[in-house]
């Protein structure tokens, strides 16, 4: 047959190009159709990230402006706390102490305060530190500023 011949050919891709093949066809709407869905997702991505980045620093900031408890305790009631200085046997625990936020055994005359939440103890420094940044117990995560009506 002619058709096999170059002229042949040349006159089959012509058709192609009119639309005659649906092979090619597919392929290039395969190819464009790719390319528009991952252009669309991508978009959307970057959309969707920043969207969600602005709603969390947007929340956060609510957070930390409206509710104290979420951040430190207030200077005032960090040093409405009790202080004292431990004696070895003279609280309610069996002779000695330990710090759970150092993790070390709180000495005879080491300066401690006493949540009167929960009645927990630590080193004044660590637990002044610690309630810089949060209003909980480090050990049982009671409300520091809450008031102690577990013993009734
Ligand atoms: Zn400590
Ligand atoms: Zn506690």
């Amino acid at each position: 047959m002619s058709s096999y011949g170059p002229a042949g050919a040349a006159a089959d891709a012509m058709e192609a190009a009119g639309g005659g093949s649906y092979r090619v066809c597919d392929t290039v709407v395969l190819v464009c159709l790719a390319c528009a869905s991952a252009l669309i997702v991508s978009t959307m991505a970057v959309c969707f990230r920043r969207a969600f980045a602005n709603g969390y620093t947007a929340s956060a900031g609510a957070t930390a402006a409206n509710g104290r408890s979420q951040c430190g305790l207030a200077p005032s009631a960090l040093s409405a706390i009790p202080k004292l200085a431990y004696r070895r046997g003279a609280g309610a625990g069996a002779g000695w102490a330990q710090c759970a936020i150092c993790l070390a055994l709180v000495r005879d005359g080491e300066t401690v305060r006493l949540l009167p939440a929960c009645g927990h103890l630590f080193h004044v420094e660590c637990i002044d530190l610690w309630l810089r940044s949060h209003a909980t117990c480090p050990l049982c995560r009671r409300d520091v500023g809450e008031e102690p009506h577990e013993k009734v």
